[in-house]
């Protein structure tokens, strides 16, 4: 593991002691309680943010409800929020070098990977500022005599949206549901992670100086079981838009309960990869190995399970065996580092155990399954082959670098294998024949396929789960529909 590079991160806006923002002030946690955030990288503190709970989460739904009912953006024309968008994406792109920097040190993920996020994030905002200038409503000819009524729909925003957010790729997972709020009209409260709230933090600077009036995005820090219950359950809440597990997500739909707020979630996944061998092999191996290593599997999109045709096994193996083995696993900002942490000790624990718990139940380890000692939390990239079919690396998200492999004689059996989870929310498949990738993509069950190629995405394609991964979809027109709710109006005119 190479040593990691000695960032003086004081110098690097937004760390150190934080404040929330609520209704434009920068604030305390009424109780005055703070929680540390850790570089990953190293173990060490790089900063504090107000430990939010239900007090402070009253003030800043207080603060979205004022700004929403007085119109301040909701009333906004199109095009003045159109502008606003686009500034805020222009100064985030100004400060792009600074916010990649934040967002590595504090999540862990490789420097190249959070400039790549950010870039995508500014475009996000940009795609999003374009929308607000396209909320179309309907006419539609009702029965009835000619010219005796008028009917039309109107699309109006939903209110007050919560936005919660995981700790993996904060800002671009901030930015979707935030720009897509805004161009719908809504207000609301962003809650980070507890493990990741600085960059939230300085994107609500950014927006706020692009022209975004107070109030309208508030950020309130802390912990999930008090924050961000207390926004789940408020009754001034009328949308949570939620990412993170499954465990949670269920916790969030039983607290919405109380309001019937609105709630759209995007979960975890156990995706498959199926590889075939008529597929151009060293391509797929490729691609398989980056779509499991990537940001040491903490993507929700990982492909964690592999089917290869039986044919292609040994020599698939061998492959990913020969690519993991010789990934540089250090620090996000060590020259060459091709793998960086996990992103804590609590989840270096729960990978470590998990990949036991494999090996236990009769997987084959082919390489890795190694934890680092020293500072940050280090797991060497993993392969399990033939795990049983009922062993938990199988079955539950790891959300570490692991992949499990197996065999496949005919195409009826990896289907059956690759729907047979609880999740859906993504796939590859690998294959030369046309005919049978497209065959595959209508019969997997997951809301992504992808072909000869794992985890692309693009802001105008939606993105969301089948089954337990799941409810609603992000990004694309689906994505501004999650912010927006349609009213009928109906006229019967003087003849
Ligand atoms: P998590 O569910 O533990 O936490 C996510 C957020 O929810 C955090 O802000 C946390 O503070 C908050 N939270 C925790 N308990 C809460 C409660 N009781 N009420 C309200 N909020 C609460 O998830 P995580 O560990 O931060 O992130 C990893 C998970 O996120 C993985 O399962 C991953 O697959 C998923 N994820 C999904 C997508 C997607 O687009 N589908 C994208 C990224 C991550």
């Amino acid at each position: 593991m190479s040593m990691f590079a000695d960032l003086d991160f004081t110098q690097l806006e937004g760390t150190g002691e934080q404040l929330m923002i609520i209704n434009g002030e920068r604030l305390a946690a009424m109780s005055g309680e703070m929680t540390s955030v850790i570089d990953p990288s190293t173990g060490r503190w790089i900063g504090s943010s107000p430990a939010a709970d239900k007090a402070d989460v009253d003030l800043a739904v207080a603060a979205a409800r004022r700004s929403f009912d007085s119109g301040i953006w909701r009333n906004k024309s199109a095009a003045d929020k159109q502008n606003i968008l686009w500034r805020a994406s222009d100064i985030m792109e100004r400060h792009a070098a600074e916010l990649a920097k934040l967002e590595a040190l504090n999540s862990g993920m490789l420097l190249s990977m959070a400039q790549g996020t950010i870039a995508g994030s500014v475009q996000a905002i940009r795609y999003y500022a374009g929308m607000a200038t396209k909320i179309y409503g309907q006419t539609t000819e009702v029965s009835g005599e000619h010219g005796q009524f008028l009917a039309y729909t109107l699309r109006e925003p939903l209110g007050v949206a919560a936005l919660i957010i995981p700790w993996n790729v904060p800002v671009l997972l901030t930015v979707i549901k935030v720009a897509a709020a805004l161009a719908a009209g809504c207000s609301c409260i962003i809650k980070p992670s507890e493990e990741t709230p600085l960059t939230a933090l300085r994107l609500a600077d950014f927006f706020a100086e692009a022209g975004v009036p107070k109030g309208v995005i508030n950020v309130v820090t802390g912990y999930g079981h008090t924050a961000g219950a207390a926004l789940s359950e408020h009754d001034g809440v009328d949308k949570v838009a939620f990412t993170g597990s499954g465990h949670v997500g269920k916790l969030i739909v039983r607290a919405a309960s109380g309001n019937l707020k609105k709630v759209t979630l995007e979960l975890g996944g156990k995706s498959p990869v199926i590889m075939f061998d008529d597929c151009d092999i060293d391509r797929a191996i490729q691609g398989t190995a980056d779509g499991i290593f990537t940001h040491c599997g903490q993507i929700c999109v990982s492909g964690s399970r592999l089917y290869v045709q039986r044919t292609l096994f040994d020599r698939a193996a061998e492959g990913l065996a020969a690519i993991a083995g010789n990934l540089k696993v250090g620090h996000c900002f060590a020259e060459g580092t091709q793998i960086g942490p996990l992103i804590s000790q609590k989840q270096r624990t729960r990978v470590m155990g998990l990949i036991a718990s494999g090996i236990e139940q009769g997987g084959e380890l082919i390489t890795g399954g190694k934890a680092f000692d020293g500072p940050g939390f280090y797991v060497s990239p993993t392969i399990i082959a033939n795990p049983h079919l009922d062993s938990r690396v199988l079955k539950e998200e790891i959300f570490g670098p692991v992949l499990t492999m197996m065999a496949f004689d005919d195409i009826d059996d990896v289907v059956f294998h690759a729907n047979n989870t609880t999740y859906g929310l993504a796939s590859s498949v690998w294959t030369d024949d046309v005919n049978k990738a497209h065959l595959l993509a209508k019969r997997i069950q997951a809301g992504f396929v992808w072909i000869n190629c794992h985890a692309m995405a693009d802001i105008s394609l939606p993105g969301g789960g089948y089954k337990q991964s799941g409810w609603g979809r992000e990004q694309g027109l689906e994505g501004l529909d999650g912010y927006l709710q349609t009213k009928t109006v109906y006229a019967a005119l003087r003849q």
